[in-house]
């Protein structure tokens, strides 16, 4: 059942992350009033015994389910239990609970890499399943898979209107900067910057630089969850008939344009030195968005904006 009262009691899990943070501004600039959310300590979403005692407390009527153990290509292949594991619990206890209290559309998100490495670019919803994982984060995917499958699941065993959204690499305020378990953007955003002050000569850039990867600004994941969670149910599954959805800019850039791109928004130009001690990764992930496009939705903001905003909101930070 779509969204379509601004008091509806909407359930945010995950509103600290990056997606979830920016799904609360987002959703509170438009009007709605009754976000609910926890903090990681009040409410720990591995437990399940506190989950359950959350939902049936509190009965929200809709549900992101943006909580997720995430983390750059270093951080998936270090702590491989932790991925799988984590994300597992997760969103089986949230799932599980929102089914059991009757909620009446629940967003659950994921990433792209759920898709096989060798699969064909742009990526469709229906490889699925077609093919083996890229390895650095197949603990992550393999843990997304089984959400998106949960979904389907409660949804053809007990009509649940449960939707999967897949994002594309995601970036913007309030991202992760550490270097050993961020994300690309951000860690090349935080070495360019650095470079600028410190009046560095050269930066170094992990693997080869030749794979591709698409970016998406977490304020326009953000937009794209409100607009699912309004989409009336007959059109959201004709469109996303198993309820899967990809959500992406359309078009994706090299890790040394993406480079080029950070130097020219920072106002700075260094050499690049390739570590090509760590892993490149898969080589492209480029999704095909033509589902969420034919219901309407089209991210809203350039790879460059996102960047300019993403700067301007690192340059606050004292820490960085
Ligand atoms: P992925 O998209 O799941 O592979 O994860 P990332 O967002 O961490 O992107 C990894 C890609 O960016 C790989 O090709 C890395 O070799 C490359 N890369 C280049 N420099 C860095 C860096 O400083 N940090 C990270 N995380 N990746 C980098």
């Amino acid at each position: 059942m779509h969204l379509d009262s601004k008091h509806a009691r909407i359930y945010v899990a995950g509103h600290r992350g990056l997606l979830g943070s920016a799904i609360v501004r987002r959703f509170t600039r438009d009007g709605y009033r009754n976000l609910l959310f926890r903090d990681r300590c009040a409410l720990d979403l591995r437990d399940q015994a506190a989950v359950n005692g959350f939902f049936a407390e509190h009965k929200p009527e809709f549900v992101i389910l943006a909580a997720a153990r995430v983390g750059g290509i270093l951080a998936n292949d270090t702590y491989p239990a932790d991925f799988i594991g984590d994300n597992l619990a997760i969103q089986t206890n949230v799932l599980s609970a929102a089914f059991r209290t009757g909620v009446k559309r629940l967003v659950f998100l994921g990433s792209t890499c759920i898709y096989p490495r060798e699969a064909p670019q742009p990526l469709k919803e229906s490889y699925l399943l077609t093919g083996p994982l890229e390895p650095t984060n197949e603990w992550y995917a393999v843990a997304k898979i089984a959400g998106v499958k949960y979904c389907q699941a409660l949804r053809r065993q007990h009509g649940c209107d449960f939707v999967s959204l897949m994002s594309t690499n995601l970036y913007g305020p309030g991202d992760n900067f550490d270097l050993k378990t961020s994300h690309v953007l951000p860690a090349l955003l935080r070495k360019v910057g650095e470079a600028k002050r410190t009046g560095a000569r050269h930066i170094t850039v992990w693997g080869t630089g030749t794979p591709r990867r698409e970016f998406l600004y977490s304020e326009d994941i953000a937009d794209a969850c409100l607009f699912v969670l309004r989409q009336p149910e007959k059109a959201l599954y004709k469109a996303a008939p198993d309820g899967l959805l990809n959500v992406g800019i359309g078009h994706d850039v090299t890790i040394n344009e993406l480079v080029e791109l950070i130097q020219g928004v920072v106002g700075t130009s260094c050499t690049v030195r390739h570590d090509t001690t760590k892993p490149d990764g898969t080589p492209r992930k480029l999704v095909d968005t033509s589902r969420i496009q034919r219901l309407g939705w089209k991210a809203p903001t350039t790879l460059r904006e996102g960047i300019r905003h993403t700067y301007a909101w690192m340059r606050q930070q004292e820490s960085l």
